[in-house]
């Protein structure tokens, strides 16, 4: 796998969130029909089916995640698209301009991605939200010290912290209106994270 994600890595990173998102809609609809109102595949494949339409020509990794960001934010209703959509504006900052990142920079990227869906959300880990999949990720990510090491590092995480939500109640979001009811199912949003970041792994793995 590669140490450095290039403009052309990250844009099949999009791609292929677009095509998983698709694949996964239903799945990610039904999961959210146990604990929310049944529409979290259907957002995600819309918007992201809305990010590929947007995504600008160009060698600037910034710009495409801010592109991303932005077809979120204006197509994806409920809390799922400005959650991500401020995820991705907050980690674009730093990129704008580049044309490649290492590892220092994807270190950061995950640590801003997480940090504006703290803001945007105010919520943390252990409320059975995205977070309790992007945290522990972003986590592995800076532990591990390489991009390769790390990308496969986060994706374990996310999937163990997906997971983990299982038998979590949720204090977030629709899911923590049904409270003691909430426990026993997979959340959605932690559902999308890690198969969005399954997806950056692939993509990498595959410029090898
Ligand atoms: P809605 O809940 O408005 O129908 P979606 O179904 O698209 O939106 O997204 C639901 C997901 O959003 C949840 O599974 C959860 O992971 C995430 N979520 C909801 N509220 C928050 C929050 N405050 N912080 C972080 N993630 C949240
Ligand atoms: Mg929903």
């Amino acid at each position: 796998m590669t140490d450095a994600l290039t403009c052309d890595i990250v844009r099949n990173w999009i791609c292929k969130t677009a095509e998983v998102m698709a694949e996964n809609r239903a799945y990610l609809t039904e999961l959210d029909s146990a604990i929310g109102d049944a529409d979290h595949g259907n957002n995600m494949d819309r918007g992201y089916k809305a990010v590929i339409e947007k995504l600008p020509d160009g060698d600037d990794v910034g710009a495409l995640l801010k592109a991303v960001s932005m077809a979120l934010i204006s197509k994806v209703g409920g809390a799922a698209g400005p959650l991500y959509g401020t995820m991705f504006l907050q980690a674009s900052k730093p990129l704008m301009g580049k044309s490649e990142i290492g590892f220092d920079e994807l270190a950061q990227f995950f640590d801003d991605a997480v940090a504006g869906v703290k803001m945007r959300g105010k919520a943390d880990v252990g409320m059975k939200t995205m977070l309790d999949a992007l945290v522990p990720a972003a986590e592995a990510f800076r532990a591990a010290g390489s991009v390769s090491d790390g990308l496969e590092a986060a994706v374990v995480a996310a999937e163990k912290g997906m997971k983990d939500t299982i038998p979590m109640i949720a204090t977030k979001g629709r899911a923590s209106y049904l409270g003691e009811r909430s426990r026993d199912h997979q959340d959605p949003g932690a559902t999308s994270s890690y198969l969005i970041i399954k997806a950056l792994r692939d993509a990498a793995s595959e410029a090898a």
